[in-house]
């Protein structure tokens, strides 16, 4: 019985760390994880565009609900990216985690490199994963780290820094002004 008990209590302690601390959706073009309690309502509503051209009309509205529209949102600014660079990698998925800060972000690349670096996002081509403070999260910000991912997996041989820098620049631009 006691045992049972504490069975129980450390199950519902998991599941319930599990709610506060990692959500995960996936869509086309992106396995998402959100940590440290980051809202899925809070990422849509900061990455959020004026405009679809992708996708149809009923991203526009809440008919899918919260996590549909992000899937949509997400899935629709790295078509936009796309057609923006001219480098299409329509099979192409993506791991996206956000983190809540720029703390987090640091963290990460601490564990990663061994070193602090104050950045709100970043992606690392090695791993496919894509890394974005939701505090300073934007949907020109994403687009920038999307076309970091496409241009990293199109090209055999990847572009100097600076080359990739001022297309991600680019990227990240037009969609700003859709957003
Ligand atoms: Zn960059």
């Amino acid at each position: 019985m006691a045992l049972r008990k504490v069975f129980f209590l450390s199950f519902l302690l998991f599941t319930t760390c599990g709610m506060v601390f990692a959500a995960s959706l996936e869509s086309r073009h992106f396995d998402v994880t959100l940590e440290g309690g980051v809202e899925k309502s809070d990422v849509l509503r900061k990455i959020r565009l004026k405009m679809f051209r992708h996708l149809s009309a009923m991203s526009m509205d809440d008919s899918g609900g919260v996590e549909e529209m992000l899937k949509d949102t997400l899935d629709e600014i790295y078509m936009e990216v796309q057609d923006t660079l001219d480098i299409r990698l329509e099979s192409l998925r993506v791991k996206l985690i956000i983190v809540p800060d720029m703390a987090a972000i640091s963290d990460v690349i601490e564990s990663y490199y061994g070193r602090t670096t104050r950045t709100p996002s970043f992606y690392i081509f090695e791993r496919n994963t894509l890394y974005i403070a939701e505090s300073e999260l934007n949907a020109g910000m994403l687009a920038h780290e999307i076309a970091h991912a496409l241009i990293s997996n199109y090209f055999p041989v990847p572009p100097p820094t600076k080359i990739q820098e001022i297309l991600s620049g680019y990227a990240e631009y037009s969609v700003k002004k859709n957003s």
